[in-house]
């Protein structure tokens, strides 16, 4: 894992690498998931796993305990009573090559794709931006993402004119919002990320063409997972290594219903007597 997605490319706030498990056991079967949740812990229980790779840190925040008192401390105790290691490529896996961003922008259609963040250097950086082969409006390219990536009650959510049309493509899995303007700058003609807000969302649509697609975090990042599933076993292979890797079916975008309808807006002109 270290030599696919090196630990250097971390940022420098992050928490990447083996978070727990015996470093001499052997390994034969894998499972690969977004986050280290309690549902993920389970399933690879109920697999026969010996190692979870996840892209989020289990423990990426300083704790003072690793009791049963916190899910955090449980899952420390579930893992290693069972005999599962557990092992993270972060914001390294965002940066290199084949990583997060770059199985998003496969995923759709994008190719040619480039490191998107400003500062980044030949293949490595964060985000992507390429071309499709085929221009298509943004309705149709919408569509693409929402039949692309796995579902999620978050859904897929678009501010843009439908009809405009779409050939340069800005991407970043997971929290994208820092790159608005460099998928601005570089005339992307959408950017799809996660986790935009408000204000960004609206001063940036203010300031320039690039439409956006906003879809959910886990989704944005859950095509890696057999991007590295692959590679990893190929390694292994090239190695003389067989093992058995599995990419998680659990769904853990926090998100479990949406709703799309609301009150009408009607004109409210009220006058002084
Ligand atoms: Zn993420």
């Amino acid at each position: 894992m270290d030599h696919l997605y090196p630990p250097a490319l971390a940022e420098d706030w992050d928490a990447i690498g083996a978070v727990c498990g015996d470093l001499q056991a052997p390994v034969s079967r894998i499972l690969f998931a977004v986050d280290p949740h309690p549902e993920v812990i389970e399933e690879a229980i109920s697999v026969s796993a010996d190692l979870i790779i996840t892209h989020h840190p289990l423990l990426l925040t300083p704790v003072h305990d690793v009791s049963t008192r916190t899910t955090t401390g449980r899952t420390v105790h579930r893992l290693i009573s069972h005999n599962i290691a557990l092992f993270t490529a972060h914001t390294n896996a965002d940066s290199a090559a084949e990583g997060v961003s770059d199985a998003l922008a496969r995923v759709l259609g994008v190719s040619d794709a480039v490191p998107l963040s400003s500062g980044a250097t030949a293949e490595v950086g964060l985000g992507r931006i390429g071309r499709l082969e085929t221009p298509v409006s943004l309705a149709e390219f919408a569509d693409r993402v929402a039949a692309q990536l796995p579902l999620t009650a978050h859904g897929v959510r678009v501010a843009g004119d439908p009809v405009r049309l779409v050939t340069t493509v800005a991407v970043c899995g997971g929290s994208g919002d820092s790159f608005l303007t460099d998928a601005a700058a570089q005339h992307a003609d959408v950017y799809v990320t996660a986790d935009l807000k408000h204000h960004r969302t609206l001063d940036h649509l203010s300031d320039s063409d690039t439409a956006v697609i906003d879809v959910a975090h886990w989704a944005s990042e859950w095509p890696w997972l057999a991007v590295v599933a692959q590679r990893l076993t190929t390694e292994l292979n090239t190695q003389g290594d067989t093992v058995e890797a599995l990419v998680s079916t659990i769904v853990t975008d926090p998100w479990t219903f949406h709703l799309s309808g609301g009150a009408e807006v009607k004109p409210d002109v009220r006058s002084s007597p």
